[in-house]
């Protein structure tokens, strides 16, 4: 089937080639070993960079490069193309970090931190999930509370992207009263006395740094608060779309990568004195996902232009991550059985692949939020 995509201009097309060069020759190569260590190499940040992929969208001014919603979403599709949702969630661990700060940070402090982080010489974080919840978080529990000149921390965080190395985390606390009105972001540099990390083990993004965070009586210069106290879950919604949009365009390219190496076993696998491929309850098995990958296609660059027209379709991206991941989820299952054994065993690209499903109807808002959400969009 066709990955064409009628909005893209030469532009896209080029850096769409640039990013899949960088990614058939930095990271398809090393992939597996880095999903088997756990890890990726910190210079890959730096190699990034110098793509353009970790700067784009973001304020000239701040070292970012103009970038419209197609550029963002063909890096993501073209890094999705690694197989490593874990990858491209750490690499681009700053695009959820930076936009509240961006939006909402003093001059000083956009300065100090933005620079560094779209060249690749440092790590951003977004830390908003506590072990109390994430999913209500107009509920979250850290406290910052004003003490002269700084503001001290005391609260844990879990699940946090790039928690364990980031150099700059964009935290989530209390500084007000119950509720979102009473909830304010905080930068918190890496070395700050008080912050202690531990790594977590997880199903799939294996090579994904993800840390339990502890504030123990953490203090910050009051300067760090971003914007004004009770902004908090302003800055995040400037997250909200732009992430849900990404998941559900990584959660495309996955289904595209599971039903391309599927095709390719069932031509090359003989049961029976046959390719698979002759028998059609695989033939349909292919027919049922390739529908899927195609519906989810049309929904993402069909959500992608509203956002390119400026509108704010937040009941229809709520929708494509929900669609989008769900439909991953059968077209991954299928895969696997298709692939049998084969499909089972690590080294298979849809192996991990579907260990990843999960996490993309979890993160950046769980299903169940979304659907939620989406109803009181549309006034059900
Ligand atoms: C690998 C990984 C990386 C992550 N990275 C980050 C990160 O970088 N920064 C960060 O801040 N967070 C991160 N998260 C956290 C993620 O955003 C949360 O896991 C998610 O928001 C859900 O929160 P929770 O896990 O506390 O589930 P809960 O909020 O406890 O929800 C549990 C289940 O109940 C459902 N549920 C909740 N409320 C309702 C309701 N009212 N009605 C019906 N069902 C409901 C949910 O949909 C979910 O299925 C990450 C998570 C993972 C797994």
């Amino acid at each position: 089937m066709s990955r064409s995509n009628p909005h893209l201009t030469p532009d896209h097309e080029a850096f769409a080639l640039a990013v899949r060069t960088f990614v058939a020759r930095e990271i398809a190569p090393h992939v597996e070993a880095w999903e088997e260590a756990e890890t990726f190499p910190r210079e890959l940040y730096a190699k990034a960079a110098d793509v353009g992929l970790l700067s784009l969208g973001f304020p000239e001014s701040l070292g970012g490069v103009p970038g419209d919603v197609w550029y963002r979403l063909v890096a993501t599709m073209e890094l999705a193309r690694a197989g490593s949702g874990g990858l491209l969630a750490g690499l681009m661990s700053h695009t959820i970090a930076l936009p509240p700060l961006c939006a909402l940070g003093s001059d000083e402090l956009q300065q100090r931190v933005v620079p560094q982080v779209l060249a690749g010489r440092a790590i951003a974080a977004l830390a908003v999930t506590e072990p109390g919840g994430g999913s209500d978080v107009a509920n979250l529990q850290t406290r910052a509370v004003r003490d002269g000149d700084e503001y001290v921390l005391h609260g844990s965080k879990v699940f946090i992207t790039s928690g364990v190395r980031a150099d700059f985390l964009t935290v989530a606390v209390r500084t007000g009263g119950p509720g979102a009105g009473g909830v304010s972001l905080m930068l918190v540099e890496g070395d700050r006395p008080g912050l202690h990390r531990t790594p977590m083990k997880k199903m799939g993004w294996w090579c994904s740094d993800t840390a339990t965070i502890f504030l123990d009586g953490c203090r910050v210069p009051a300067s760090n608060l971003i914007g004004s106290e009770g902004l908090g879950f302003l800055g995040l919604m400037h997250n909200f779309n732009g992430e849900r949009l990404g998941l559900a365009a990584t959660a495309w390219a996955f289904a595209q990568i599971c039903l391309e190496d599927a095709v390719a076993y069932a031509r090359e696998r003989q049961t029976f004195g046959k390719p698979l491929i002759q028998r059609q309850v695989i033939r349909h098995k292919l027919v049922d996902m390739a529908m899927r990958v195609e519906a989810v296609r049309a929904m993402v660059f069909d959500v992608a232009w509203q956002v390119e027209q400026g509108l704010e379709p937040v009941a229809e991206v709520c929708l494509c991550k929900n669609f989008a991941t769900e439909a991953l989820e059968f077209v991954a299952g299928e895969a696997v059985q298709i692939l049998g054994g084969a499909g089972y065993v690590r080294g298979a690209r849809i192996e991990r692949i579907f260990r990843e499903t999960k996490v993309l109807s979890i993160g950046g808002g769980a299903s169940e939020v979304l659907k939620d959400l989406a109803a009181r969009q549309l006034g059900y």
